[in-house]
């Protein structure tokens, strides 16, 4: 029975309902049909109702949708100029650390040479030390040949050398050999006396050359602290640009996550949009059934009236169709309806084996049937009659039934299975009062025999 949303399905579907099986025509009958073609009515502008304030939920959505990613965009480029900021930081830093480490080799440098001037300043006080000495020996030579030639009877190693002279000749070169060894002794002493004022001088220098070291060290240790005090700052920069970061980066995770959520609600108020539309042209022809079929029993009571005036069998009052459901699988309940751990919980589980067969719970048109990433292979049936969906999730493979066709209760439309998002072969089962709606699920057991 595939027979797509027709004339016949809904005619059979309303009519079916209202009608009594009867061959009688009764004003009766023609007062029914009136009213069902208002209920139907009725139906029809709660479903546009309910469509146009799925529309502004959907639009609404979309301009939320809108603002995330513009916020996201603007979130995106302030990563990116801290990012910049970051690797010039990191530069600034590197070249700091680079500076520092020549400064600190200036610094190594010149405490070498103040040590060795040092060196050089304790090896010159001692030669000028010795030549102090060398000094003090000759002075004491000296003056002790010069109290010799003065004095006579002390010590005569002069006199008696001039004594000594055989001739006037010999006294004179023994004089001039004196004198020379007196001059001799003077000069030493005057070139001994030059190098000490040289050395002095060496030292002075040295001295000077040792204080301008120190004065530069000096100068090198307090721009080595001011370059780490430099260095400081910029980490200090780095670490607040980093939190910076790490604090844009989780916002933007955040929105991306606050993305996905509308993109899904979005794409379940189309969904519901799109059911209810279905819905909305199955009633459209129900009412326009209704009304042939109320034409034709208007016809007929015309022609029965201008006939004959026959006695009229009271029809049947019962509503006819079925006001209540049957089991749409065997198997028991695993998972009642509310709330429960894993969140709240919009129908009704049967748990049973792969395969076993799941039924239509009432007569009624197919308004969708294909596969899900949430309800995996699912059928939504809408049952005009009782104004009511339902709907059968996770079936094992594709379901046997195609949108828009119509399906008696009782009819097999796939099997129990573990397709989407379900964890173990069962039937999650829905009904919703009008058409589907997003987590409109309300509580199926009362329904069920
Ligand atoms: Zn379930």
């Amino acid at each position: 029975m595939k027979k797509t949303l027709t004339y016949l399905a809904i005619s059979t579907l309303v009519v079916t309902s209202i009608l009594p099986v009867s061959q009688h025509v009764s004003a009766e009958g023609v007062g029914s049909l009136n009213q069902k073609i208002n209920e139907l009515k009725e139906e029809k502008s709660d479903i546009s109702q309910q469509k146009n304030s799925i529309t502004n939920k959907a639009n609404e959505t979309a301009e939320k949708i809108e603002k995330n990613k513009e916020k996201q965009e603007e979130v995106t480029s302030e990563i990116n100029q801290i990012d910049n900021q970051l690797e010039v930081t990191q530069n600034k830093v590197a070249a700091k650390e680079t500076e520092i480490a020549a400064t600190e080799s200036e610094i190594k440098k010149t405490e070498t040479e103040i040590k060795d001037t040092e060196e050089d300043i304790v090896a010159l006080k001692e030669e000028i030390k010795k030549v102090k000495e060398r000094i003090e020996e000759r002075e004491e030579l000296l003056k002790n040949r010069l109290r010799a030639i003065q004095k006579s009877g002390g010590d005569l190693s002069y006199f008696e050398v001039l004594m000594g002279a055989s001739s006037f000749g010999d006294f004179i070169n023994r004089a001039t050999a004196v004198n020379k060894i007196m001059d001799q002794d003077k000069e030493i002493m005057e070139s001994q006396k030059k190098d000490k004022e040289s050395l002095e001088s060496n030292q002075k220098e040295l001295e000077d050359k040792q204080a301008s070291l120190e004065a530069n060290r000096e100068g090198l240790v307090s721009k080595k602290a001011s370059l780490e005090t430099q260095k400081q700052e910029l980490s200090n920069l780095q670490a607040s640009l980093n939190q910076q970061l790490s604090s844009k980066q989780s916002l933007k995770s955040e929105l991306k996550e606050e993305e996905q959520h509308l993109e899904e609600y979005k794409i379940s108020m189309e969904e519901e949009r799109r059911v209810l539309a279905n819905q909305q042209a199955i009633i459209d022809k129900a009412i326009q059934d209704a009304k042939k079929e109320k034409e034709r029993v208007e016809q007929l009571a015309k022609e029965q009236s201008s006939a004959n005036n026959g006695t009229s069998t009271t029809p049947s009052t019962s509503t006819g169709g079925s006001s209540s459901f049957i089991r749409p699988t065997s198997g028991y309940i695993s998972s009642h309806f509310g709330s429960r751990s894993l969140g709240y919980h919009y129908g009704l589980d049967f748990a049973a084996g792969a395969g076993t067969p799941i039924y239509a719970v009432a007569d009624g048109v197919v308004t969708r049937s294909e596969y899900s990433s949430s309800y995996g292979n699912v059928v939504y049936i809408y049952h005009a009659s009782l104004n009511k969906t339902t709907v059968y999730a996770h079936m094992v493979s594709r379901p046997s039934v195609s949108y828009g066709q119509s399906v008696s209760q009782g009819t097999q439309i796939g099997g129990v299975g573990n397709t989407g998002n379900s964890f173990g072969n069962h039937l999650h089962f829905e009904v919703h009062n009008g058409g589907w709606s997003y987590h409109g699920g309300i509580n199926p057991l009362p329904f069920l025999p």
